[in-house]
């Protein structure tokens, strides 16, 4: 099943194109596709009795996020071996949580404005929880995850890198700095499988790896923030990036404008970014 946020209203996946889920559902579900994590449950058992029909194609340009408006978006640094010692670090023994802000979501295909000049890449496997909980056990993990989605977790590294520390979840979270899409492929059609995720910057492939290289995997970071923070329905978690980030680069490399963005992942799908400079002035 693919969950999708087409004008603002959930459609998902029939076999045969979409449909939109307040009509096909005669209400019983509601347009919301951020409020359908609170009913996931009753919604992925009806979803999978056949009740949906409908044929709608997509035009990837109307999607907006796929999960608009969650209550929290966590996100991992340093989560591939080869990326942590791109950054001069070793593997980390505990996992290094951010959160990016909500107002970075944006849609499958997003112009974003550059707010400075070090704006960089990281293709990114997002997790959406469905039914929440504290103190969720590795072993029971996946069954909290309604489904994954493509990410991006744009950074602008001189704004990560301000002051005494690292502070990623500024740096992280200039508007468009999440996008992420083009839909939710629910976990009846993807478990914790070894997926390659790829991004390619004007057509070059930069970014390469597969997600079992992750050296905290989902359950892991699951059962990690939740023993801390409880999950919540439709929060979000990014769960790192591979090497091959432009700030790693000799020379380093960023984003300008006209670059094109492409970032996918084997069975979840691909979102499309272009870039512009801001208008409205450098933030740094
Ligand atoms: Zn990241």
């Amino acid at each position: 099943m693919r969950l999708a946020n087409l004008n603002g209203r959930l459609v998902a996946d029939t076999g045969s194109g979409f449909a939109d889920v307040a009509q096909a559902s005669d209400g019983r579900f509601g347009s919301s596709p951020q409020a359908v994590y609170d009913d996931w449950d009753a919604f992925a058992e009806w979803s999978q009795g056949g009740a949906l029909e409908g044929d709608a194609e997509l035009d990837p340009s109307q999607l907006g996020p796929p999960v608009p408006a969650p209550r929290q978006v966590f996100a991992v640094a340093l989560n591939y071996p080869e990326h942590a010692a791109e950054a001069n670090f070793t593997a980390p023994e505990t996992p290094l949580i951010f959160t990016k802000f909500v107002t970075s979501l944006a849609g499958a295909q997003a112009d974003v404005a550059l707010p400075t000049d070090m704006v960089d890449w990281e293709v990114e496997l997002v997790a959406v929880i469905g039914n929440g909980g504290a103190h969720i056990s590795e072993a029971d993990a996946w069954s909290h995850v309604a489904g994954v989605t493509v990410g991006q977790d744009l950074s602008a590294r001189d704004v990560q890198r301000r002051g005494p520390a690292p502070q990623f979840s500024l740096g992280k979270s200039f508007p468009g700095f999440g996008p992420i899409g083009p839909w939710v492929v629910s976990t009846d059609e993807f478990g914790p499988a070894d997926v390659e995720l790829e991004c390619l910057l004007n057509g070059e492939s930069v970014q390469s790896e597969t997600s079992a290289e992750m050296i905290f995997s989902v359950a892991e970071l699951i059962a990690y923030i939740s023993a801390i923070t409880p999950l919540l329905p439709g929060d979000l978690l990014f769960t790192g990036t591979p090497s091959g980030v432009g700030a790693r680069r000799d020379p380093p490399r960023f984003l300008r404008a006209g670059d094109e963005l492409v970032s996918r992942i084997e069975g979840v799908g691909e979102i499309f970014q272009t870039f512009h400079d801001n208008e409205k002035g450098k933030a740094a």
